[in-house]
């Protein structure tokens, strides 16, 4: 017989999943109850209300989908696009295109906005897929795309949604609790997280909100959405006062979404996008001033997930096993076109502190030296720490 697992510790500035608060953590050993214990229902109704208060909605219908932060993409997808729906997603990386994949598979009929990996998705562009194509019924974007580390300002979208009568799906499974997210003045329709990036609790469960046009346009549906287990409409009959049994909920994820949203509201949302903004600027100003080349966009970057182009004559996979065995970081590397150009570099809830930076940039600096390229190590952490201790914005 195997051991007991026991995992290293590891300081996680990937693309998810991001250190979870020792509160989490201690919250998910508490005794379990059952999916029906008053008790625990009580822990769902303070959960929805949290949700809310992070989501900045006042929308009903808000609650958490059992599963990662797909559940959530599939969940707002499937349960909104019925077969021979117009469907137009502006795509600027490998999220925006699962969200296409996925509406296709839901039947909709789907039309690709494609921007460059790095770059936001293009407003104009998508204005006149709306226009061309007619009578669309759902508008989606990636907020924070976690593939290029760009950023793609929402405003623009919800007012070519409303134009067009349409809706706007919204992912922000790597912006919430990490940057802005206000549903309601944004005008968004579905939005939708995960726990396991700005959250800072383990992947397992997704937040999702819909306004009341969305959740109209759910229960008009003429056939039953193509999933029974992310049924939104079965899900919010467990999760509002009907309390009608669906799934066994994850209980001790939802005890550790419980402590994880207390967290972020006990910092202050302010607060919490104050610290998110400055340690990834600092991190930012450190890569490249090292001599690095960042890859997403200038204006567009986001703080939290930071894309860093690999230098000719680097070797991606090395850097990234010397960075987890010798200095116990973990990094992602690129996903789709970018594999093997970039690395990505999260900055996340728990994750997100001055001294990760610091400790980063040393370790890379001083890989990307022993690989011959030849990075100034005192002025990346100089920059850093300029930056980490400038005022406030
Ligand atoms: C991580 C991520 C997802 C998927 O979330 P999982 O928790 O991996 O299922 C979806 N969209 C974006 C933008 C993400 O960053």
């Amino acid at each position: 017989m195997p051991t007991t697992f026991t995992p290293p510790n590891r300081i996680l500035m990937g693309p998810g999943p991001s250190g979870a608060h020792p509160r989490v953590l201690a919250a998910m050993t508490k005794p379990l109850l059952g999916h029906l214990d008053p008790d625990f229902l009580r822990a769902m109704d303070e959960c929805r209300g949290m949700l809310r208060e992070v989501l900045q909605t006042e929308n009903e219908v808000t609650l958490a989908t059992p599963g990662t932060g797909t559940s959530g993409m599939e969940a707002a997808v499937m349960n909104l696009v019925e077969p021979g729906d117009r469907v137009v997603v502006g795509i600027c990386g490998y999220f925006g295109e699962r969200i296409a994949q996925m509406a296709e598979r839901a039947g909709g009929e789907v039309t690709r906005v494609q921007s460059p990996w790095g770059e936001p998705a293009d407003a104009a562009v998508v204005e006149a897929a709306v226009r061309a194509a007619g009578n669309v019924k759902l508008v989606a974007i990636v907020h924070a795309e976690t593939s290029t580390g760009a950023e793609t300002p929402v405003e623009p979208f919800a007012r070519i949604a409303r134009e067009a009568g349409a809706l706007l799906l919204v992912d922000c499974v790597t912006s919430l609790g990490g940057v802005p997210v206000r549903a309601d003045a944004w005008g968004a329709d579905a939005v939708y997280s995960g726990t396991q990036k700005c959250l800072s609790a383990p992947p397992g469960a997704a937040p999702i909100t819909l306004s009341p046009r969305a959740w109209d346009a759910v229960r008009r549906r003429e056939t039953p959405c193509n999933t029974w287990y992310l049924d939104l409409q079965l899900l919010e009959a467990y999760w509002d006062e009907r309390r009608v049994y669906h799934h066994t909920a994850p209980i001790s994820m939802i005890y550790a979404l419980h402590e994880a949203l207390r967290l972020v509201l006990e910092e202050g949302l302010e607060a919490r996008w104050a610290r998110h903004e400055r340690n990834g600027r600092a991190l930012q100003a450190g890569l490249e001033a090292l001599g690095l080349t960042l890859h997403a966009k200038a204006g567009y970057r986001l703080p939290v997930l930071t894309t860093v182009r690999i230098p000719d004559g680097v070797e991606d996979a090395a850097v990234r096993g010397a960075l987890l065995r010798r200095f116990g970081i973990e990094v992602g590397g690129g996903l789709g076109e970018l594999k093997g150009k970039v690395w990505r570099v999260g900055l996340m809830g728990e994750s997100s502190t001055p001294g990760n930076v610091l400790y980063f940039l040393n370790a890379l600096g001083k890989l990307l030296r022993e690989q011959g390229f030849p990075a100034d190590l005192r002025a990346g952490l100089d920059a850093a720490e300029a930056r980490l201790s400038s005022e406030p914005d």
